[in-house]
C-alpha cells in the first residue's frame, strides 16, 4: 500500500440527511430491557427488529409475563441515513 494515496474526499461538499428515497432501507425499532439482575448487570434481552413500533411493545409484556420485576425498557431505533455530495466545494 502506497502511503500516498488520495482521495477525492476533500473536494466536495457533503451533506448528511436522512435517507427518505423509496429504495433507503427501512427504519426499524427495538425495545431492550435495561432491569438490573441480581448481579447489577442489565438483563439485556431484546425484541426482534421490526419496522413496526407495535410489535417491539407486544414482545415487552410477554417479557413482562415471563419476569414480572422486569419493568425497565429503552427503545432503540434505527433510521437510515445517507450522505449526499452536493458537488465541488
Ligand atoms: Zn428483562
Amino acid at each position: 500500500m502506497s502511503a500516498l494515496t488520495r482521495r477525492n474526499f476533500a473536494f466536495f461538499k457533503w451533506t448528511l440527511r436522512p435517507d427518505r428515497d423509496d429504495d433507503a432501507p427501512p427504519t426499524t425499532y427495538v425495545l431492550r430491557c435495561l432491569t438490573l439482575t441480581g448481579d447489577d448487570t442489565a438483563c439485556a434481552a431484546k425484541s426482534p427488529s421490526s419496522e413496526n413500533p407495535g410489535e417491539p411493545q407486544k414482545w415487552a409484556f410477554d417479557h413482562l409475563r415471563e419476569h414480572p420485576e422486569h419493568t425497565s425498557y429503552a427503545e432503540v431505533i434505527e433510521r437510515p441515513w445517507v450522505m449526499w455530495r452536493e458537488g465541488p466545494a
